[in-house]
C-alpha cells in the first residue's frame, strides 16, 4: 500500500487553492482539492466578481443622468433588483462550473465538502473519508467579521447576504470604512438607496494615502451618501420590516437594512491546525508563514487571504502558482508583495500603487509631489459636479515614482499599467518623456511638470 493517497490535499477551492491544484497538477502531482461551498471561493462567488457586476449596473444610472446634456431624451426608466440579481447568479453559476472543469480538466480531484486535520498527513473529510497526503495546502480564504455582538446584532448583514436581497433596500445603513463598505455604499445610492455610512475613525480608507480618502469622501457626500465618521452602531432594534440604529455619538438611524463592513478575518477555526502543529501569525491571527508559503510545518503550506498578508484575488493566486511551481516544479518561486496595484471600485473609483505620501516621508529624505483635482471632460457638458485627483510621489533623490493615487473614472484600468512603470523603476523623467495621449484623463500623468510640494526630512527628524 502506498505511504500517502495523494501528492497535495488542497483545503479549499478558492482564488490561491484551485491555481495551486491546478498547476501542481499539471506539474504532475496527485491532488485532491476540498471545497465546502461552491468552487470559486470568495472572488467568484461572493467577492470581486459578483461586486463588480453590481458596479456596472448601479454606473449606468450615471450614464442615464449624463445623457440629457449630451442632447439624449430618456423616457423614464425602471430598475429591477431581482432581474439583475438573477442574471447575476447565472454569470456565477458559469464561472463555478468553469473552475471545477478547469481544475479537473488538468487531472485533480476535486471534493465537494469540508476538510479537517487529523494528524500533519491526515485529513478527514465531512463524508467520514480519511486521506493522507504528502503535502497539504491551506487556502481557506477569510470571512466577515461582525465585531462586538452588541444588542440587535442578529438584524445585520454582511457582504455575504448584500449579494442575495430579495428586494433593493430603500435605506441602507452601513458601518464600515474600508473598501468594501464604501464599494457597497455606492452600489446602493447607484440603484437609488439612500445610504449611511458609519465609520469609527478619523475618515474612510484608512491606509490609503490622505489626499485619496478627503477626495472619496467629498465626492460620495455630493452623491448624496450620508458618512459619519468618529462613531460606531452600539445597538439595533426592529420594528416590522425596519430597523433603527443606534450610535455611540447620540443618534438613531432609521433604515430597511443594516449592514456591517467592518473587516473579514482568516478561515482558521476548527481547521485542526493544533493537531497538525501549524502555527499561527500572533500578529495578524493568519497562518504563519515563510517566503515560500511554508507553515511551522515543513510539509503543510498555506495561501491567500487565511495568511492574512494582502488579502487580494490576484496575490492569491500568484502564491498558489508559486507554491506549485516551488513544491512541484523543481524551481523555488517567491512572490514579491510589494508595488501590488489595488482598486476601490466606489463611485469615482480609486487606484493606487505603490506608496503614499505619508510612508514615502517615512521612508526617503526627499520627497516630491505632483498633484492636480479637475473637472474630467465628460463633466463638462453633462454638468455633473466631479472631479478627479491624480497625484505622484516621487523619490526626489533618485527622481524614482514611488507612488501613484488616481480618484476618477477609469483609475483601476490606469493603475493597472502605471503599476508597470513603478514595478520598474520608472523615473519622473521617464513619465515626463512618454507623450501625452490627447484627449483622455490620463494625460495628466503625464504632464504634471512642476511639483505642488517638495518635502526634505532634516537629519533631526
Ligand atoms: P477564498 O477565495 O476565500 O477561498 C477559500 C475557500 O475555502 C472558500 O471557497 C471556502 O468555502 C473554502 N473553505 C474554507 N474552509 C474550508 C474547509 N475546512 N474545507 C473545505 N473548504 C473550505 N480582491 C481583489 O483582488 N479585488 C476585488 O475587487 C475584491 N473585491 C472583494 C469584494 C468582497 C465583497 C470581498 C469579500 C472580497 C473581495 N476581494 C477582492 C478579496 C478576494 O475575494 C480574496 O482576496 C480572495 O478570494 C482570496 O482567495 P483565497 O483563495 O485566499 O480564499
Amino acid at each position: 500500500m502506498a505511504e500517502f493517497d495523494t501528492d497535495l490535499f488542497v483545503i479549499g477551492g478558492g482564488s490561491g487553492g484551485v491555481r495551486a491544484a491546478r498547476i501542481a497538477a499539471l506539474h504532475g502531482a496527485r491532488v485532491m482539492i476540498a471545497e465546502e461551498y461552491r468552487m470559486g471561493g470568495t472572488c467568484v462567488i461572493r467577492g470581486c466578481v459578483p461586486k463588480k457586476l453590481l458596479v456596472y449596473a448601479s454606473h449606468i444610472h450615471h450614464e442615464i443622468e449624463d445623457a440629457a446634456g449630451f442632447g439624449w431624451t430618456i423616457p423614464q426608466v425602471s430598475f429591477d433588483w431581482p432581474t439583475l440579481i438573477a442574471n447575476k447568479d447565472k454569470e456565477i453559476a458559469r464561472l463555478e462550473a468553469a473552475y471545477t472543469a478547469n481544475v479537473e480538466k488538468a487531472g485533480a480531484r476535486v471534493v465537494k465538502t469540508r476538510a479537517e486535520f487529523e494528524d500533519a498527513h491526515t485529513l478527514k473529510l465531512a463524508s467520514g473519508e480519511r486521506v493522507r497526503s504528502k503535502y497539504v495546502l491551506i487556502a481557506t480564504g477569510g470571512a466577515p467579521n461582525h465585531g462586538a455582538p452588541i444588542p440587535g446584532i442578529e438584524h445585520v448583514i454582511s457582504s455575504n447576504e448584500a449579494f442575495h436581497l430579495p428586494s433593493l433596500p430603500r435605506r441602507i445603513l452601513i458601518q464600515g470604512g474600508g473598501y468594501i463598505a464604501l464599494e457597497f455604499a455606492c452600489i446602493f445610492a447607484g440603484f437609488g438607496s439612500d445610504v449611511t455610512v458609519v465609520y469609527r475613525g478619523d475618515n474612510v480608507l484608512r491606509g490609503f494615502d490622505d489626499d485619496v480618502r478627503a477626495h472619496v469622501r467629498s465626492e460620495m457626500e455630493k452623491e448624496g451618501i450620508t458618512i459619519l465618521t468618529g462613531c460606531t452602531v452600539k445597538s439595533i432594534d426592529k420594528h416590522g420590516k425596519d430597523f433603527t440604529s443606534h450610535l455611540s455619538n447620540g443618534s438613531s438611524i432609521g433604515s430597511d437594512r443594516v449592514m456591517f463592513a467592518i473587516g473579514r478575518h482568516p478561515n482558521v477555526a476548527n481547521l485542526g491546525l493544533e493537531k497538525a502543529g501549524v502555527g499561527i501569525n500572533p500578529g495578524n491571527g493568519g497562518i504563519a508563514v515563510d517566503g515560500f508559503s511554508r507553515s511551522s510545518v515543513p510539509h503543510i503550506y498555506a495561501i491567500g487571504d487565511v495568511t492574512h498578508r494582502l488579502n487580494l484575488t490576484p496575490v492569491a493566486i500568484r502564491e498558489g502558482h508559486a507554491f506549485a511551481d516551488t513544491v512541484f516544479g523543481k524551481r523555488q518561486v517567491h512572490v514579491d508583495h510589494a508595488n501590488v496595484p489595488t482598486a476601490v471600485f466606489c463611485q469615482p473609483e480609486v487606484g493606487t500603487v505603490g506608496l503614499t505620501e505619508t510612508q514615502a516621508r517615512a521612508q526617503f529624505t526627499h520627497v516630491d509631489i505632483y498633484k492636480t483635482t479637475f473637472r474630467p471632460m465628460k463633466a463638462t457638458i453633462s454638468g455633473r459636479d466631479t472631479r478627479m485627483l491624480m497625484k505622484l510621489i516621487v523619490d526626489a533623490t533618485s527622481d524614482r515614482v514611488v507612488g501613484c493615487h488616481i480618484v476618477g473614472d477609469g483609475a483601476a484600468e490606469m493603475v493597472q499599467l502605471i503599476g508597470i512603470a513603478v514595478k520598474m523603476k520608472a523615473t519622473k523623467a521617464d513619465f515626463d518623456a512618454t507623450m501625452a495621449l490627447h484627449p483622455t484623463a490620463a494625460e495628466e500623468l503625464v504632464t504634471m511638470h512642476n511639483p505642488t510640494a517638495r518635502h526634505v526630512r532634516q537629519a533631526a527628524e
